[in-house]
Formats: C-alpha cells, structure tokens, sequence
C-alpha cells in the first residue's frame, strides 16, 4: 500500500481491502520511523489524521466517497491549517497556530483527504536547498548528505520516500518543480491564478502559486484537479468553469500516442551550463519522446538569461512588503525586552527572521526605495514583460516546450550555502516560467552521478496543464522512472 498509486488506493479502500485509519496509520507509522533521519516533517498531525481518516471511512461506508476521501497527504508548512501549528519554516511563526484553513487545505478537507502534517520548507519559501528552515535542513532521500531541492523539499522528500502518497507545495520560481527534479518525484506548478493563494502565506504574490508532488503525472492531476478553483478572497485567482486536470491522462492509443505533438527546445537551454550527466538524461527522455510520435523543434527564448536579474528585483521588492506584517503585534514572535515600540519592532524582527530572509528584505527595500526604483523595480518589470513575449513567440512554433528541470543534479548540503549566488543560479530553468505565469512540470527522467534523479521540465502555454499532464503520462507508461524508489 505504501508504493500504491491514488487509483490503486482508491480501489482498495472502495472494495474495503484496507480502511482510512488503516491506511493513515501506515503512512504515520513510517514518517515517525524515517522522519527523524530525512526532517521532511515539522509537524505530524496524528490525532487529527486519525479523526479524518474516521470520518472518511463513514462517508466510504455511507457511499459517498469522492476521488480523494480516505487518501492520505501532507501540506507544506506554508499553508494555512486550522488548529494546527503552521510556521512557514520560521522562528517568527514558530508559535502561530492558524485559526483558520487555506482555500486550498479547506477543498482538500472537504474532499476526504487525510492531513498527515506539515512538511518543512525553507523560511518564507526562500531557498533552493531547503537549508534555510529554521527547523533544520531536509535531506534527499536518494543521499542523506544532499539537499532536497527548495523551497518544497520537505514535501518533495515526503513523497520520493513514501511518507506520503502526495503532497502540496508552492512555486514562486521553482519550488515545485526544482525539488521534484532532484528527489525523482513528479510535481507541476499550474498557470498563475488557477490555485488560490488566500491563506498561502505570501512570499511574492505575484509569482507565488500552489502546486501538486505526486510520484506520476497521473496522481498530480488527481490533486491539482481537488486544489484548484475559482476562489474570490484571493484577487488574483482567475474565474474559470472547474477543469478535470486528469482528462489527458489515458492509457496509449497506440505505440505513437503523442504523434502530432510538437515539441519545442530553447536553444538557450541547451547551451553552456547544463552538467553531463544531466544532458544525457534528457536527451534520452528526448529521445523517448520521440519514439512516442512527438517531433522536436528548436525555439529561441533570448530573454531568458535575464529571468535571474529580474525574479530578484520582484520577488525581494514583493517578499519586503510581505513580510512588513510580521512585526511582533499581530502575529508571531515577539522579542522578550525592548524600550519601546519601535524597539520592540527591530528586534522581534532580527530574531524571528533567518539571514536569507533579512538578505531579501534588504534587497527588497533598497529596489522600491525613491531613486532606486525606475533603474532596478520597472526595468525588472520591462524585462518579465519582454520574458512573457518570448514564451508566446515559441508557442507559435510548438505545443509544449522541453528542458532540464535543473542545471545539475542535488548538490552536497552546504555546498552553496555561502554563496547566495550561485544557489540563485540553480533556478535558471524554472523562474522564467513564473516570471510569464504559465504551467510547468517536472517529471523524473533518469539518474546522474552517484545515483542522483534528474528531472525533465515541460512548460505548457496559459492552462494547457491537463497537456502537460497527459504528455508526461505516456513518457510514464513507456519507461519507469516514476517508478524508482531510494533504498
Ligand atoms: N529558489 C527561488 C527563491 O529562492 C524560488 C523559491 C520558490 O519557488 N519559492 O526565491
């Protein structure tokens, strides 16, 4: 049960082969076995999973099941959870128990599914390793001394090593995608504006969008399908008819059945930067794609290289607003002795903020501040426009655009750590993505050096994630790697 797939777990818990409370346990049992070791969890929420389960297996028994009733996940600690301690990866939220649900908890609620907990991720969803929680860093199930990927690694950790069946994640230049890649899991990042953001703590609000971790394309859409929707406390969630993400997913027609499907690869992808092994992978994914019917073609996305530069000008000049809420008054930490208020400020502040936080906040402040901001903030903002231009250039060429998730496989833990640089280089191939707010996914496509995942990407046009889905799904049902677990 532990390795079953969401379909196979429906089927057993439908035909009463096992029990919710059977099948929460299972999965609460390993995470208190391997959690320990991995730190993919700050929470585990036992006793609330254990009354869902219950109340799943009554609604299972009354014949009201939905799809999701009775299955098991964990949410990121960046979601908002109703009586349970949510803490974003902070000293600052360390002691914030939400008193109420984020959209996306509530639907999933609503649906059955089973919370197991909360799963570690780096402070505020700044990071690229998962080394910036204040809980500590989380290790790669394939290689205990390497990071997970960030800012969702506790998440992506969780699923590559079946502490959960699937989990949520959020993705404001990668987080979904980049720890997906290096634990070997699946994950997709929607179009900006199908998940809804309210009770997601912000980071960048205009980059910031939930996301689904699953161990193939098929369980992602079963959960991207429960977390998405209209929601009109969150300004931004976009007005749509509800969409079945899973309608692509379908058993091959035929030994070719992606013939028709144009695939387009960025020349700028596949220029310098990318490690051998990484190459090999997706060229052998790319090869397979091909054997499927789908034709290659090469696209050009010259703005690209500029993504780095302008995702930190917005994100830190959105993160720095953001985070003026965490003052010691209303939520939070707050520091044991001060003088006066604005004392009481600066240094709830210096304690409950890790140094990645305070770095962004700093580069955040100085970017919008007067004189500053027509050099750095609007040339960032003409920059994401010119990014957004080349995406639509390329989809007049091809339906789905392909490339490495990441330019190398997981880096030793403290590898980067001193060098804020070259850890924001590792999300070359992700935040264009987020900067033009189209779909992503990511999905595993072979093994490095040492035995390490590597990731393919597909980034789809505005709502083609049911495509992106589904694609991924014939790759899944004509090789195995979705189905590798670590030792
Ligand atoms: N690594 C990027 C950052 O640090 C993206 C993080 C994310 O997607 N939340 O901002």
């Amino acid at each position: 049960m532990i390795h079953a797939s969401l379909t196979e777990l429906r089927a057993a818990l439908d035909a009463k082969r096992i029990s919710s409370v059977e099948l929460a346990t299972l999965f609460l049992d390993r995470i208190e076995q391997q959690n320990p070791a991995l730190n993919a969890f700050i929470t585990v929420n036992r006793d609330g999973a254990l009354a869902a389960a219950r109340a799943a297996d009554a609604r299972i028994a009354a014949g009201n099941a939905g799809p999701l009733t009775g299955i098991p996940l964990a949410h990121k600690d960046v979601f908002c959870t109703e009586g349970v301690l949510t803490t974003c990866g902070s000293k600052m939220l360390s002691n914030f128990v939400s008193p109420y649900d984020a959209h996306v908890v509530a639907l999933l609620k609503a649906a059955g599914a089973v919370n197991l907990g909360k799963t570690n991720m780096d402070e505020f969803a700044m990071g690229s390793s998962n080394e910036n929680s204040h809980y500590g860093p989380v290790k790669n199930p394939w290689d205990a001394t390497r990071i997970p990927g960030g800012s969702s690694g506790g998440s992506a950790a969780a699923v590559a090593a079946r502490l959960a069946p699937i989990a949520t994640g959020t993705d404001t230049g990668g987080s979904v995608r980049q720890p997906a890649g290096h634990t070997g899991i699946t994950g997709i990042k929607p179009t900006y504006g199908v998940v809804s953001r309210y009770g997601m703590i912000a980071y960048a609000s205009s980059l910031d969008q939930g996301g689904a971790f699953g161990a193939s394309a098929a369980d992602c859409a079963q959960l991207l399908t429960a977390m998405a929707g209209f929601d009109a406390r969150d300004s931004t969630s976009l007005e749509r008819p509800a969409e079945d993400y899973a309608r692509e997913i379908a058993a091959p027609a035929n030994d070719k059945p992606l013939a028709g499907l144009r695939i387009g690869l960025p020349r700028e992808f596949f220029a310098e930067g990318m490690a051998e092994d990484v190459r090999t992978a997706v060229d052998a994914a790319l090869d397979e794609y091909r054997k499927l019917g789908a034709t290659t073609v090469e696209v050009s996305l010259p703005n690209a290289k500029l993504a780095i530069p302008a995702y930190y000008v917005i994100a830190p000049a959105e993160a720095s607003s953001n985070l003026s809420r965490f003052d010691g008054v209303r939520y939070g930490h707050r520091a044991a002795e001060y003088r006066d208020l604005a004392e009481m400020y600066a240094k709830s502040r210096a304690e409950g903020f890790g140094a990645e936080v305070k770095r962004r906040i700093l580069v955040g402040t100085y970017v919008l501040s007067h004189g500053y901001y027509d050099a750095y903030y609007l040339q960032a903002q003409k920059l994401r426009r010119l990014i957004a231009q080349d995406f639509q250039a390329a989809f007049a060429q091809c339906d789905v655009i392909a490339g490495p998730t990441s330019p190398t496989t997981a880096w030793a833990i403290g590898e980067k750590a001193d060098d804020p640089v070259q850890m924001y280089l590792s999300d070359i191939y992700t935040i264009a993505v987020n900067l033009a707010g189209l779909p992503g996914l990511s999905h595993p496509c072979g093994f490095g050096g040492g035995n390490l995942p590597v990731g393919l990407q597909l980034i789809g046009d505005y709502f083609s994630e049911a495509r992106l889905l589904g694609t991924a799904h014939q790759y899944q049902q004509a090789t195995d790697w979705h189905l590798r677990r670590p030792a």
